[in-house]
């Protein structure tokens, strides 16, 4: 597996506690939409603590980006990589990764889960292939929502927010339940994309196996 070092062009705040990271682009470096890297931070006594995070740019952009999600009680990667600066520089990996798309469906994303699919969304959009695709983006807050901005604008009506710990006008209240899935599925399709927190997951999944929906139709990563 080759590791490439590359250097951070810019970094910006995309919510509260998710920072979005761009880096150079090596010359020979290869994803596609929803790929992830093992990352590392190029820096005395953090070279060997990888971490995967994924592509959050298209193959297309002559720049790599991250959207990451930091978690300071963790004292690991994530609250280090808060503080890092322009020209300083990361370790990436080779690609890799099981989430691809394969045809319309329903995208069910919780939180950082949703990094992948904007990778897919943004390559979609580029395609003009994005329609009969549905995301279900389930976040604690509205703060919590990663490019609610863009993602509202590239799906437009096919987007569908659910939050678990604010009520707010237009948003769904709770969590994710079978008959969500089951009412947004878009017509003639019965693929489904899931990314999210562990118990998410495992939520989602069984009702998917509720509604009937075969394993070889729903995409995770393993
Ligand atoms: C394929 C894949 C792709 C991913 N892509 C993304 C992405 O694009 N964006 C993103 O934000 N995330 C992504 N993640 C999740 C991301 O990898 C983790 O958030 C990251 O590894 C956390 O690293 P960390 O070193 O900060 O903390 P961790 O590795 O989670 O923790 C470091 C140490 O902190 C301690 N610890 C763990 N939990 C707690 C806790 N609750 N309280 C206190 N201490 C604790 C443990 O001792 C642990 O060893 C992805 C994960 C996978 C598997």
């Amino acid at each position: 597996m080759d590791t490439y070092t590359v250097a951070v062009t810019s970094v910006r705040q995309i919510t509260h506690d998710v920072l979005g990271i761009r880096t150079e682009k090596p010359d020979s470096f290869r994803f596609t939409s929803g790929q992830a890297t093992e990352l590392a931070i190029c820096k005395n006594g953090w070279q060997e603590i990888k971490r995967p995070f994924t592509f959050t740019c298209i193959p297309s952009d002559d720049y790599l980006e991250f959207m990451i999600k930091i978690y300071p009680a963790h004292k690991g990667v994530t609250q280090e990589l808060s503080k890092i600066k322009v020209n300083e520089q990361l370790l990436i990996g080779d690609a890799w990764g099981a989430i691809s798309y394969g045809g319309p469906g329903l995208f069910i994303a919780g939180g950082a889960g949703i990094t992948p699919f904007i990778s897919i969304f943004r390559q979609l959009a580029t395609e003009n292939r994005l329609a009969g695709n549905r995301l279900l983006f389930a976040n604690k807050t509205r703060a919590d929502i990663i490019l609610e901005a863009e993602l509202n604008h590239l799906l437009q009506t096919n987007i569908v927010h659910v939050l678990s710990e604010e009520t707010s006008p237009e948003y769904k209240i709770g969590f994710i339940t079978a008959d969500l899935i089951s009412e947004n599925i878009p017509p003639g399709s019965r693929k489904v994309y899931v990314c999210g927190p562990p118990p998410m997951m495992d939520a989602v999944l069984a009702y998917c196996r509720q509604l009937g929906i075969a394993d070889t139709a729903i995409t995770v990563e393993i």
